[in-house]
């Protein structure tokens, strides 16, 4: 008999940068009635087999993510990369170190980002001042991390292993995650895989894949419909969900497009979705 499947992951957000609707835009998708077209930033809580529960990305809508998904609690954080729809909402995490017995939350990353946490959020991160009282609520009490590329490593007795590939001038950090019944590989705003990495994932063997998918053409910093289902055919996971879309598609739309080249088991995914694997 098969292993039961106990990890759940919960799409926080499946939207790109703008969220959608976007601001001003009256466009079919951003007036769509269906709940699945509104899409706030991209992101996912996962709560582990064992029981660990980990964050990926602090986008600025983390404050609605939580409450919607009745979220209190998060063992560690991952940050994919820097750019404001996946890291701005940081301060947000602040209610959840205001248990004093609660330890600083670390979050892990590549080791620019670490550079950039630090030098952006200089007021979280820096050593505080033993000459000032902390004053009003205080401060989020996080940590940064960096985590080595290429390597299965182990955080909090999970499984992990980075890898990187590029996003228009820079890069994002993605990562399997590996436990008992399965394995999750996640992968957002990637303009391509490098073979290296397509090899591991291939080995890895993937239960879950979760892939950028920004719209339908091409984008000069994204993975769109097409490239997404090249590397899909590629990687072979079980079951895809494809994520970080745009206005320019449906998502009834897409979940056509995907399910004439794959059948039911690659799928967008939509917020509030939540899934084991
Ligand atoms: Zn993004
Ligand atoms: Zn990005």
């Amino acid at each position: 008999m098969k292993a039961e499947h106990k990890n759940t992951i919960i799409a926080l957000g499946t939207g790109t940068s703008t969220g959608i609707p976007m601001i001003g835009c009256s466009c079919t998708v951003c007036t769509s009635l269906d709940h699945r077209d509104q899409r706030l930033r991209t992101s996912i809580y996962v709560e582990t087999e064992s029981g660990k529960k980990f964050l990926v990305d602090t986008t600025p809508d983390l404050r609605t993510q939580f409450l919607k998904n009745k979220i209190s609690d998060v063992d560690f954080v991952i940050v994919t990369h820097s750019h404001a729809d996946h890291l701005h909402g940081i301060d947000d995490l602040r209610p959840l170190t205001f248990n004093p017995n609660k330890i600083e939350i670390p979050i892990y990353t590549d080791k620019t980002t670490t550079g950039i946490l630090q030098r952006r959020f200089d007021y979280i991160f820096r050593k505080p001042d033993p000459k000032k009282s902390v004053l009003g609520g205080g401060l989020p009490r996080l940590t940064v991390h960096t985590v080595p590329l290429d390597k299965k490593i182990t955080i909090q007795g999970e499984a992990f292993y980075f890898f990187q590939y590029p996003h228009g001038h820079g890069s994002t950090m993605g990562f399997i995650h590996r436990s008992k019944s399965s394995t999750l590989a996640y992968i957002v705003d990637c303009m391509e895989l490098p073979e290296a990495v397509l090899k591991t994932l291939e080995e890895m063997k993937i239960n879950l894949l979760i892939i950028d998918c920004l719209k339908r053409g091409t984008h000069t910093t994204h993975l769109t419909v097409d490239r997404t289902f090249q590397y899909i055919k590629r990687i072979k996971p079980e079951r895809a969900g494809l994520i970080h879309m745009s206005h320019d598609l449906f998502h009834t739309e897409l979940e056509r497009l995907a399910r004439a080249e794959f059948g039911k088991n690659v799928f967008p995914l939509y917020d509030e979705l939540k899934m084991t694997y």
